[in-house]
């Protein structure tokens, strides 16, 4: 029979061992304390001690085991409190969707993870709370207690704000779809950039902020784990954070996707050099000034762009287009390249899944031939099944109708940097213009994911913004656009040049600049051709870069943009292979580009090599290639998950047939490059940029002798403007001929079909 103590020690026993499991289980499983009172269970300790004391004193050798078992457990309980006390964990962020509800239970005011939220209502930070409304979905990391540091400077602002910072909103975190984390031991820099970053981010962000950089990685760990993905960290760089580049930098390896952003003060000129070394390096995303005033426009200009940068890359969200298809179809591939360099959002769904599968249900397709592409624009869908480019074109309904007998003054031919650029200058001074592109507005530059050295954006820019705004622009101005149509012939007749389009239509056209640029040159290896779109990629191909999160990565080229797809991809990849066969890329590439392939981790080069075949998987994609020794002839096989391909360029000049002087590549001769005679008809010099053809002009990288870069194509197309201006008033004197404004062999009387070939 048991005595009341004895069913009394029992209970207690058992009541304790109810609470053990849990707590204990949290502490070891999300390594955080929060949630747990260690006042309470120092206090059990103490009685426990007590308790077994006596039981040892009376010899009650069953309570004494119990005892022993409690004292430990509490013990173990917490050490591990102490221990895991400023560790941040998933259970006390808010989870999306379930984050309205993050609640902390703690009372120990140990809660570091839920501040604020854990705390009693109508306490200390419940006050702060209603007086901080609207500012307060920030977080501090848990050390970021300012007591004893500069933050006496501005005591009452600095005091509010952390406490501001405390008490977050529990609505207000429910809506971050991601999060911007501070880190910097300046308390002044804390307090300022969280304030600003609260105010205009706090809805659609989880601002956190850090004090102590070994915080940095266990929080990012934390968050991604409560799903929310880290857009920005914004790491001080400065007097107070001399580490603050390498603290920046380590974040890669936490998360590949997060843009690095250094922030400094301003005129702080000492620090600015070696974040631009940074930059410049790609060890470092971006920078930007502290704000220095409230609301500083210049700050938040800045890192929208970046919230823009990074959500761009991250895709997802608003879909007005949908792909459905196979993975690793070469279709596939290039559809969901041509909507990123469009810059569409677009989604793509695998077809093997369920979610395809109810796609296609809904549509009222039963195994369509793939892929389809859903155009989401107007109220009911339109499902297109395996539709080519100019009927995508079509369903968005872009297409400006172009009246019958219409004259152009000028008809560009080709979207990249240098085509844009004309049309820019061509409609802005009042010539009518049309422009054909055949694939994707922005061409090649449309591929980099960020031109590093076109004048005016010191942080860079990537390509398909630069062509989506030269495009709107010249849209803006009046410029007309012929999309997904290819031009395939050059003529004269009636004194006006004609295009004849791959859609039957013909153009017509009082000038013409040719701006078709340049194509990857091809490996040439069947085995390897068979895979593009399954391994094996032409260009930088930009889009696929984050599929390739783990994989082994090969990129063939010596060049400035094999540099740039190597370093790209190395954000993904677990490792990057450049492939160059001259012994070295002095000759080939930029120096900012090797310094950086040279200090990336996860990029090897090798030299005198090259790709001399390949294999595939069972499933048709790339498995292995075989790199050939330029020098001995040895080969070996290697495993390869993707091949990049940029080996160099050929121009697009094909379409042209006879009609303009090139050379035995097939670069466009102009200007003082057409010999007097063989090339050149009329008596008059050509102009500078001027084709075999006069009033035909050819800019960028198609034309014979052009630098092959962004800066030079764009500077070609608007020089072209000033020289169509010039020649417009001969042609229009040459359709009323009059023998003083004339001269024998008058331009504007020969026809393409008779020009001397290449
Ligand atoms: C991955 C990559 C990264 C690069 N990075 C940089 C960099 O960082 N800095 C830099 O300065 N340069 C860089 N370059 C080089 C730069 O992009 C080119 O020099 C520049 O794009 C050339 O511009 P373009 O307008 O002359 O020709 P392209 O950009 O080649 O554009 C030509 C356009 O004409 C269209 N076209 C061709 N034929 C026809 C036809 N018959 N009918 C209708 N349309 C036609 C094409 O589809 C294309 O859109 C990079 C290139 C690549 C591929």
């Amino acid at each position: 029979m048991l005595t009341i103590t004895q069913i009394a020690g029992f209970a207690g026993a058992g009541l304790a061992g109810a609470a053990y499991v849990p707590q204990i289980s949290h502490l070891i499983r999300a390594r955080c304390s929060a949630g747990l009172s260690r006042l309470a269970f120092a206090a059990w300790l103490l009685a426990s001690v007590l308790v077994t004391a006596r039981a040892i004193a009376i010899g009650a050798g069953v309570f004494i085991v119990l005892g022993g078992i409690q004292i430990a457990a509490t013990a173990l309980i917490l050490v591990c409190a102490a221990w895991y006390k400023d560790t941040p964990c998933p259970s006390h962020l808010p989870r999306q969707p379930a984050a309205k509800t993050a609640t902390g239970t703690g009372t120990s005011g140990n809660e570091p993870a839920v501040p604020g939220v854990a705390r009693s209502a109508g306490g200390r930070l419940s006050r702060t709370r209603r007086a901080r409304r609207g500012t307060a979905s920030v977080r501090p990391c848990p050390r970021d207690t300012p007591e004893g540091d500069d933050m006496t400077t501005s005591a009452g602002v600095a005091v509010a704000a952390h406490q501001g910072l405390a008490a977050a909103e529990p609505g207000q975190i429910a809506g971050a779809q991601a999060a911007i984390v501070v880190i910097s031991r300046d308390p002044g820099a804390r307090e300022i950039l969280s304030r600003e970053l609260s105010k205009r981010y706090g809805g659609d962000y989880q601002i956190v902020v850090c004090g102590q950089p070994a915080e940095l990685a266990p929080w990012m760990r934390d968050l991604r784990a409560a799903g929310l993905p880290v857009a920005l960290v914004i790491g001080g760089v400065g007097a107070q954070d001399r580490d603050g580049i390498e603290v920046l930098a380590a974040v890669r390896a936490i998360d590949a996707a997060a843009l690095r952003v250094a922030t400094l003060g301003w005129g702080d000129w000492q620090s600015m050099r070696s974040v631009f070394d940074a930059v410049t390096l790609g060890t470092l995303d971006h920078w930007v000034i502290r704000p220095v005033q409230a609301p500083d426009e210049e700050f938040h200009h800045g890192i929208t762009e970046f919230l823009r940068e990074w959500s761009n890359q991250r895709g997802g969200g608003f879909e007005p287009v949908q792909v459905i298809g196979q993975r690793w179809s070469a279709r596939s591939q290039k559809l969901r390249d041509l909507f990123a360099r469009h810059r569409v959002p677009a989604g793509f769904y695998d077809a093997t899944s369920g979610q395809a599968q109810q796609m296609l249900d809904e549509l009222g397709l039963a195994s369509p031939e793939l892929p389809v592409v859903v155009v989401r624009i107007a109220a009911e869908p339109t499902a297109l099944v395996n539709p080519s480019n100019r009927q995508i074109v079509d369903a968005f309904g872009v297409m400006t109708p172009i009246p019958p007998g219409e004259v152009f003054d000028v008809a560009v031919v080709g979207a990249g940097p240098a085509g844009l650029a004309a049309a820019v200058g061509a409609s802005s001074e009042g010539l009518s213009t049309v422009v054909v592109e055949q694939e994707a507005i922005g061409g090649q530059a449309g591929t980099s994911s960020m031109i590093r050295n076109y004048p005016g954006f010191s942080q860079g820019i990537s390509g398909d913004k630069l062509a989506q705004e030269s495009w709107r622009q010249a849209w803006a101005f009046g410029t007309t656009f012929v999309y997904m149509r290819q031009a395939q012939s050059l003529s004269r007749e009636d004194g006006h040049y004609r295009l004849r389009l791959s859609d039957g239509r013909v153009l017509t056209s009082r000038t013409v600049i040719i701006a078709t640029g340049a194509a990857y040159r091809r490996l040439g290896i069947p085995a390897l051709e068979d895979l593009q779109g399954r391994g094996v990629f032409y260009g930088a191909a930009a889009s696929e870069a984050p599929a390739m999160r783990g994989r082994n990565v090969f990129v063939a080229g010596g060049g400035n943009s094999a540099g740039q797809a190597a370093l790209h991809l190395a954000k993904w990849a677990n490792q990057v292979t450049l492939l160059v066969r001259a012994p070295s890329l002095v000759a080939s590439m930029s120096d900012y580009l090797i310094r950086q392939i040279g200090a990336a981790p996860n990029i090897d080069v090798r030299y005198r090599v090259q790709v001399a075949g390949g294999t595939s998987t069972r499933g048709g994609n790339l498995q292995s290639l075989v790199l050939e020794d330029t020098a001995s002839g040895a080969r070996q096989t290697v495993p390869a998950d993707a091949l990049f391909v940029l080996i160099g360029a050929q121009p697009r000049t094909e379409w042209l047939g006879q009609a303009v002087a090139r050379d035995r590549w097939g670069f466009i001769r102009t200007g003082l490059d057409l010999s007097a005679g063989t090339h050149w008809p009329a008596a008059r010099p050509p102009l500078p940029l001027e084709t075999s053809l006069p009033g035909v002009f050819a800019v960028g990288d198609v034309r014979r002798g052009s630098v092959k870069r962004v800066a030079s194509a764009v500077g070609e197309g608007a020089a072209t403007i000033p020289l169509v201006h010039r020649y417009l008033p001969r042609a229009a004197a040459g359709r009323k001929p009059s023998p003083a404004s004339t001269p024998a062999g008058d331009p504007s009387q020969h026809t393409a079909g008779t020009r001397p070939a290449a």
